[in-house]
């Protein structure tokens, strides 16, 4: 592995270390990969096809596909709670939730329902806590709130997607796995994700994010791991990587020149959850 001005690994957030899992007996998807998502930033994950993205996000909120999918060596901590092995209410008990890829929102329940069932599986809490991030979620997204009596199966695309977000973030967490958010979605609905995953990270919300779209990534993320089959090929500062001869041609599609120079980024008010 290639590993671009390392950061030292800060105490809390999410710390894998070494893991490995397979598929079956035949399939290793993933070969010791050692990734950190610190407190409350942002964490991009590449890499082709097969590449074993979605896999490390399975293997972190517990749900690789039963019999099949097996951590087989290595651990999975997030802040001072061993996930290596939990089960998926485990999992966001201990603030961690993912948004699957494909949305997967129950369409035949309302978008309201659709968002309660969010509270299901989140730690116990107050209702007024709960009814404080149905407030958040709807600030957010504003469509869902107008549609909060449709069915969700009626939501387009890009609806869902945020139904999907929406749905994790009732349960109050403190790292949101994004598997694909832009998939499929039109540029304007790709922005507005965007935008959406940066006021997630400003209210104090960690997240990992796994795209195809890796300009995207690299403009959210404050640091990328590139997958290459299950291995960590390349690791380091977003606009570090983003420079990389190797980066700019195989993700970006660009022909290496010049070196860009560095921006700064805005000092960030977090406003966080409540849970
Ligand atoms: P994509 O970008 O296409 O979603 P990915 O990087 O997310 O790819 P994974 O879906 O994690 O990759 O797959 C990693 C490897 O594990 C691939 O070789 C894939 O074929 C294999 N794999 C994934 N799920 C299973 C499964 N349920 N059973 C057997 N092999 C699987």
């Amino acid at each position: 592995m290639r590993s671009l001005s390392p950061p030292p690994s800060p105490p809390g957030g999410l710390d894998v270390r070494n893991l490995t899992v397979t598929y079956g007996r035949s399939v290793r998807a993933l070969h010791q990969v050692s990734l950190h998502a610190p407190e409350g930033g942002v964490v991009a994950l590449l890499g082709a096809n097969g590449a074993g993205k979605s896999t490390l996000l399975r293997a972190v909120s517990g749900t690789l596909p039963l019999r099949a999918g097996q951590v087989v060596e290595g651990m999975i901590r997030f802040g001072p709670d061993d996930l290596t092995g939990r089960s998926p209410a485990e999992v966001v008990a201990a603030g961690v939730v993912q948004v699957p890829e494909g949305r997967r929102v129950f369409s035949d329940l309302t978008v309201e329902e659709n968002l309660r069932a969010g509270m299901l599986g989140g730690r116990r809490r107050r209702r007024a806590e709960a009814d404080e991030n149905l407030a958040r979620v709807h600030e957010l997204f504003p469509v869902l709130a107008e549609r909060r009596r449709q069915a969700a199966g009626l939501l387009s695309g890009g609806e869902q997607q945020m139904l999907a977000m929406g749905r994790a973030l009732m349960a109050g967490p403190r790292l949101m796995l994004l598997d694909e958010p832009s998939l499929g979605l039109a540029p304007r609905m790709t922005e507005r994700i965007a935008d959406v995953i940066r006021q997630i990270h400003e209210r104090g919300t960690a997240v990992l994010v796994v795209e195809q779209n890796a300009a995207l990534a690299l403009e959210l993320a404050d640091h990328a791991y590139v997958l290459e089959v299950g291995r960590v090929r390349l690791s380091g500062p977003s606009e570090e990587l983003s420079r990389t001869d190797e980066i700019r041609r195989l993700y970006l599609g660009e022909q290496p020149e010049g070196e860009d120079e560095l921006s700064s980024s805005e000092p960030r008010e977090p406003a966080r959850w409540a849970g």
